[in-house]
């Protein structure tokens, strides 16, 4: 069975933190993720970040330290490409991550398409289902339909939270192509208090799964420290999930 086709058939929790910072970092939080019923580790090694003097990955070395973290637990490992070059490193990535601000970044997405892997593009936080569906297009026109959708809010006039969840976006994009919708509220909300609810949320308008960032100690996490949900939490919210689903799974087939 295809590695895509194993995703297909269950619904995924990809968790972990925003970047990985060090090897005990990521395999505590490893650990305690697959524990609580992760089907994904993920950990960005090459972060694109708004400040220019904040952190931005460790590059290669995270890479290493994801890969060797998921074996460990025995889970799939997710991982950002930011630029073409990055491809270089990702022999053993299981899942690539084309992130919101390179949504629309042509070359690296055929580029990353051409590696066959599974890619999880997400939403461009400034652009409609309409653009979000005509990338998708140059994943495929480089013979890959391995593809992961994911809802991670955008840019509304709402200034509350750092994004305005779009819940609309799942069924429609269900609807509109054949391929996986999941969900980011850890992006959505930028604030770990909102994350459970537009995670709940998700899963009852009937998301393949979501993708959460998760800390063994936020306060200190070194990137997206106020979304990221500790493992105590992050181990009440897979059980609420798990709860919701149950119930809504019906109303999906
Ligand atoms: C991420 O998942 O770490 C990330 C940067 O996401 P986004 O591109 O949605 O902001
Ligand atoms: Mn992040």
């Amino acid at each position: 069975m295809s590695d895509y086709v194993k995703l297909k058939n269950q619904f995924n929790i990809i968790a972990g933190p925003c970047a990985v910072e060090s090897k005990e970092q990521i395999e505590k939080i490893a650990s305690a993720v697959y524990k609580s019923g992760a089907t994904v580790l993920r950990g960005g090694a090459f972060k694109l970040r708004s400040d220019v003097d904040s952190f931005m990955g460790l590059g290669k070395e995270g890479i290493d330290l994801l890969v060797s973290a998921g074996k460990s637990v025995n889970l799939p490992v997710l991982t950002e490409v930011t630029k073409i070059s990055d491809l270089e490193f990702v022999k053993d990535v299981d899942i690539l991550q084309i992130g919101t601000r390179n949504m629309q970044n042509y070359p690296l997405i055929s580029e990353t398409a051409k590696t066959g892997k599974i890619i999880l593009l997400k939403r461009g936080f400034g652009c409609t289902l309409k653009e979000y569906l005509q990338s998708v297009e140059y994943i495929k026109k480089n013979g890959n339909d391995k593809i992961i959708l994911c809802e991670r809010g955008i840019r509304t006039f709402e200034t509350s939270l750092r994004n305005t969840f779009d819940v609309s976006a799942i069924p429609l994009l269900k609807e509109k192509s054949d391929f996986l919708v999941y969900a980011d509220p850890s992006h959505a909300t930028g604030n770990s208090r909102y994350v459970k609810p537009i995670a709940l949320s998700a899963v009852a308008a009937g998301c393949d799964g979501v993708e959460i960032e998760v800390h063994n100690n936020p306060s200190d996490a070194l990137s997206d420290k106020e979304q990221a949900l500790d493992l105590r939490e992050f181990d009440t919210l897979v059980k609420q999930i798990n709860s919701i689903r149950k119930t809504v799974e019906k109303y999906y087939e």
